[in-house]
């Protein structure tokens, strides 16, 4: 479960990105982030993995109240969660193969579980008979399935995406988003900052809208409102 009360996060600059977030996630819901470009989103998503420290308010995910969190539980943390970019953010001298299975081993999994999990997932994202290929070999879509793959790899608890579809044409995104969802469907978490109106429209979940700090709606099946 994810768990904001108040959560305030202002940059060193003196930009207030957050301006009081309230907020429940339980665990097996798909909820998306939506609004306008600069009103918070990836903010939002980025205090979630600890990327950023909040300034003030209470955070918990899991069992990990992430204002209280040393340094040295940041890795436990972010292995119960899963992440995917915009921009894949692949490892470019490792094969699609090894991408995925880099992420099993740095945290020291069985050599024969890492054999196995690894083709399974690319096998569940559909990327079995591309596993030796290397990043600049893969199109746009094919370099997000493998990089859903390595989120998913140790069975995180959340998913959490940001704009994953950013860079895909339409067809892609829907081959993504077929993917995002049965990943939703085994009880994983998804939160899923988006602008993507289409997807959001057609893939009908939880529509959190953010707009300057502030969460301004919140729906239970949701579309696309706001304006950008
Ligand atoms: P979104 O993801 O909705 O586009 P962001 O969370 O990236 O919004 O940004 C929210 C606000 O915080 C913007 O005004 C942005 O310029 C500012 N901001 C984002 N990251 C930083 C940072 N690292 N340092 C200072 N200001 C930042
Ligand atoms: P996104 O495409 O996810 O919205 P942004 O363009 O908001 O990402 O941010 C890209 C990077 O620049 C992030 O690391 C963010 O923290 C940083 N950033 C964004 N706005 C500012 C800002 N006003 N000052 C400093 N860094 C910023």
């Amino acid at each position: 479960m994810i768990e904001l009360k108040n959560v305030i996060k202002k940059y060193p600059n003196g930009i207030v990105a957050l301006k009081g977030i309230d907020l429940k996630i339980e665990q097996g819901e798909f909820a998306y982030i939506v609004g306008p470009s600069g009103s918070g989103k990836s903010t939002l998503i980025k205090t979630l993995y600890r990327e950023e420290r909040v300034t003030s308010g209470i955070i918990k995910v899991n069992e990990y109240d992430l204002m209280r969190m040393t340094h040295k539980q940041v890795p436990y943390l972010r292995r119960e969660l899963g992440i995917v970019f915009q921009d894949f953010r692949l490892l470019p001298r490792l094969t699609a193969y090894e991408n995925v299975a880099y992420a099993m081993e740095v945290i020291e999994k069985r050599p024969e579980e890492i054999k196995s999990r690894v083709m399974e997932v690319l096998e569940m994202v559909g990327l079995k008979d591309k596993i030796r290929r290397y990043p600049n070999e893969l199109s746009g879509g094919e370099q997000q399935r493998v990089a859903i793959a390595r989120a998913i790899t140790n069975k995180p608890s959340i998913l959490i995406a940001d704009e994953p579809t950013g860079n895909l044409d339409p067809d892609t995104s829907n081959e993504i988003m077929d993917i995002i969802e049965r990943i939703n469907q085994q009880n994983t978490t998804v939160i899923m900052a988006t602008h993507n109106q289409s997807i959001v429209n057609q893939y009908v979940h939880r529509v959190l809208t953010i707009q300057q700090g502030r969460l301004v709606s919140d729906q239970e099946e949701g579309g696309y409102r706001y304006e950008d």
